[in-house]
């Protein structure tokens, strides 16, 4: 079938083919389902976002029978983290007792082209390249969507029984099915190394300390991705002496045998940014569409959880639409989508807590010491810890225990290894103030149950 013109009404139009919605058409055209794909560039991007895969990602790729978007890429396993702090460091294992996979780093651009190829091979997926200008209102209903074509002046239609809207972090019209309160956390910015080594290969490595945190992985065989926080409302300013401050306030922070390769990047000024954003899922449930994606749902990307959460909430919707055959039946949509919505927090709101949890850690240096020490000690605290942000372990209790057991530990540190002084103890304890203060608002911007409830009557308990 070629991949040009619109039926009138088909069964499923995704707005965007990004990471969710191209995955999403992959696994949705299973079940025979005529679907429409709007995206407004097929090109292959060059972006900074969306390039280390966590284990719980590749999982839910294979659940999917998908894990070939990964070949062909020269993408990297990755097998664990190195914590670096202050040229202290240590490493970390993902799980891999069970036959757990590994994660993958690569770039955003070929793994994206990868799950396109599939989409546009297959028969019963049309796939468009033009921008959707608007989605259509009838009645209180989502009945479709207007797009251009690229290059196109006219506006064109088309219609669906379910429109699903995965236009990305940028996203133009999650007004229309979300109310969104979206706080810029600041920036990332990106470098590429090429040509060098980091202490563990095929690793990500986690640099903190004082200066703005840095994530650091393998993304081809030759190069690595930089990624360094920038926090503030607007991008860094990228003047003449930028790379003067890079150089004097990263390269020392950098492992040594990665610096070189860092000088001959800031000096070359190939920079990206990108804003990162946190964004708690807040649908409005709306006849005929469905929201999902970072449209939807937004962590900050120190943890590189994005995409698995992406994953889980493509392989969700896509299970709750599996069994309905008739897509006129708008009350069986209705229902899938609900429960879409009343349950997708289960795949993803350990993997956002922990995200903007250890985000706030990183930039709290007591509470950033005592991670590396926590984490530090191996065993659980390292196993555990680890498992969450794999993405393989959704056990929220589990992440709060150690998320709290962390600043306690920090305490008892504290007061072992210093003078005994009222100070001491108000300045350890502190800590633990501060750790229930990052992680109360997180908590409670996700999806509220019972758990949540007891939780932080627990956490009142602690304070
Ligand atoms: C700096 C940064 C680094 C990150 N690093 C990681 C990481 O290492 N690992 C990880 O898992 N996650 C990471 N993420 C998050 C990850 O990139 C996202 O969670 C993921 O890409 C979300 O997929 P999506 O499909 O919702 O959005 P996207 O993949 O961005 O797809 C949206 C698509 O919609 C299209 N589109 C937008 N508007 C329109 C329109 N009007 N008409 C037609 N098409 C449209 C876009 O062109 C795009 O193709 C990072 C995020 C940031 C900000």
């Amino acid at each position: 079938m070629s991949n040009t013109g619109v039926n009138k009404e088909v069964d499923v139009l995704i707005v965007g083919a990004g990471i969710a919605g191209a995955t999403l058409a992959a696994n949705l055209a299973k079940t025979g389902k005529n679907i429409v794909v709007v995206e407004r560039d097929l090109s292959e991007r060059d972006v900074i976002i969306g390039e280390l895969l966590q284990p719980g990602g590749v999982q839910k790729l294979g659940e999917m029978g998908f894990t070939s978007f990964i070949d062909q890429i020269d993408a990297q396993p990755v097998y664990g983290y190195d914590i670096i702090f202050e040229g202290q460091d240590y490493v970390i294992p993902y799980p891999n007792k069970n036959g757990e996979p590994s994660g993958y780093g690569f770039r955003n651009g070929a793994f994206l082209q990868n799950i396109r190829k599939h989409v546009l091979a297959l028969d019963n997926v049309r796939v468009i390249e033009g921008a959707v200008t608007d989605l259509i209102d009838e009645k209180d209903t989502i009945v479709g969507a207007s797009f251009k074509r690229k290059d196109a002046i006219e506006e064109e239609q088309v219609y669906a029984k379910l429109t699903v809207l995965t236009d990305g972090p940028l996203s133009t019209f999650r007004e229309k099915l979300s109310k969104p309160v979206n706080k810029l956390n600041g920036y990332f910015l990106g470098l590429l190394l090429k040509n060098c080594e980091l202490p563990y290969a095929n690793h990500g490595h986690l640099v903190m300390g004082d200066h703005p945190p840095m994530v650091i992985y393998p993304v081809t065989s030759t190069s690595w991705r930089v990624l360094i926080d920038f926090k503030g409302e607007k991008p860094p300013r990228m003047g003449r002496d930028f790379k003067k401050f890079l150089l004097e306030e990263f390269e020392n922070a950098i492992p040594q045998s990665a610096r070189k390769a860092f000088k001959a990047t800031v000096e070359e000024g190939k920079f990206k940014t990108f804003p990162n954003h946190r964004l708690p899922a807040n649908p409005i449930k709306k006849e005929g569409a469905v929201i999902l994606g970072d449209a939807l749902n937004m962590r900050h990307p120190l943890t590189g959880g994005g995409m698995t959460a992406a994953f889980n909430d493509v392989l969700r919707l896509s299970n709750n639409l599996a069994s309905i055959t008739d897509f006129s039946n708008k009350k069986q949509i209705g229902k899938a989508i609900q429960k879409f919505y009343e349950t997708r927090h289960l795949g993803t709101q350990t993997t956002n807590i922990l995200a903007d949890g250890l985000y706030g850690v990183v930039y709290n240096p007591d509470l950033r010491k005592a991670f590396f020490e926590y984490v530090s000690r191996g065993d659980k605290y390292a196993e555990e810890t680890c498992s969450i942000l794999a993405g393989l372990n959704k056990d929220k209790k589990l992440l709060l225990n150690h998320f709290i057991g962390m600043a306690r530990y920090g305490t008892q540190m504290r007061i072992t290894n210093s003078e005994k002084s009222k100070e001491t103890v108000t300045q350890s304890l502190t800590m633990v103030k501060d750790a229930v203060g990052i992680i109360t608002p997180l908590l409670l911007s996700e999806k509220p149950d019972t758990g949540n409830k007891l939780m932080l009557e627990a956490l009142n308990r602690i304070i």
